[in-house]
């Protein structure tokens, strides 16, 4: 498999304080590699060391085969980077901002008319007129994720891309990101959201005040753990087979894209989502037990 990222014993220091320490990491081209860990874990120092916007105290940083601590200028074009959080300019139109941009990423208009149009469409982004600063967060955060798709990067490097937004709104956005990747794109994402790693990525890296604990793939974590159970309560304005639950249904399984497939229905019926639980995945009680040992 191509490697498109390679970080060879990467640190990075803040003064005194060890913020990523001997981090070695690799992800192929058409993977998806989710970095989970608590607050303050190095997560995104990690992230910014890939795309060159911190560099690394001790260690090299390769993307698609060069070092990102030469000219990376013709590279991070090639690189779509979403900060964790990301201040629109709010008196520009959605149309008007992602044009900006667009401008900036020195696409002519001839390619980014079209591309600007495709990206709204397929992000559900009805208000392209609308004032950015008008926004609900979740279209915010779309609006976003539209600038990092302006220039068709082949890498993604998302910061917490879903994080803040409402069920379902979230899981657009990790859906969003499958479909990115069946299309060819290779990302590395950080999460909070065990349900959405565990749903979509192929490779799972755990890092802890620092230092890489564990990466691996899904597979080999189910192996070692099992599956867990996970469960939708909904309210529907329909007759369907499942169990009641307190005024709405309660459907429960251990396969991730049967809940998937679910929240799709739940999303084009209209119905109302009341909660989304994993019970204990594979991945949480990896998590949770990896947290515990290295304390
Ligand atoms: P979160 O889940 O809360 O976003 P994270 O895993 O992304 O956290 P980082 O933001 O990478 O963590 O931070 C790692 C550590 O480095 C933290 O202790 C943070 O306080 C520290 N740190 C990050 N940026 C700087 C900086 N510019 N100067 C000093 N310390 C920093």
């Amino acid at each position: 498999m191509k490697l498109v990222v390679k970080l060879d014993s990467v640190t990075k220091l803040y003064g005194n304080f060890t913020a990523v320490n001997k981090v070695d990491l690799q992800v192929g081209e058409g993977e998806i590699l989710g970095l989970i860990g608590p607050n303050g874990a190095g997560k995104t120092t990690t992230l910014k060391m890939m795309v060159g916007l911190v560099a690394p105290t001790a260690g090299t940083v390769q993307v698609m085969g060069q070092d990102m601590s030469g000219d990376s200028t013709r590279l991070r074009q090639s690189i779509g980077y979403l900060p964790e959080e990301s201040p629109l300019y709010e008196n520009m139109t959605v149309r008007q901002y992602l044009a900006f941009f667009a401008e900036l990423y020195g696409l002519g208009r001839s390619v980014a008319a079209p591309r600007i149009e495709s990206l709204l469409q397929s992000l559900k982004l009805a208000e392209r007129n609308k004032y950015t600063g008008e926004l609900s967060k979740g279209m915010k955060r779309k609006v976003a994720i539209a600038r990092t798709l302006l220039h068709d990067p082949s890498l993604l490097v998302l910061d917490e891309p879903s994080s803040g937004l409402d069920p379902l709104t979230s899981f657009f956005v990790i859906d969003y990101l499958k479909k990115l990747n069946a299309q060819g794109k290779t990302i590395v994402l950080s999460a909070h959201n065990l349900f959405h790693v565990e749903y979509i990525c192929h490779r799972v890296a755990i890092i802890k005040n620092g230092t890489l604990v564990i990466c691996d793939t899904m597979a080999a974590i189910r192996e070692k753990l099992g599956t867990r159970e996970y469960e939708v309560v909904f309210r529907a304005n329909a007759d369907l087979p499942y169990e009641k639950h307190s005024g709405g249904y309660v459907f429960r399984t251990g396969d991730v894209s049967e809940i998937a497939e679910l929240l799709q229905d739940i999303a084009t019926q209209d119905w109302t989502l009341l909660d989304l639980a994993v019970r204990q995945s594979a991945l949480e009680d990896m998590y949770v037990k990896l947290m515990g040992e290295t304390e």
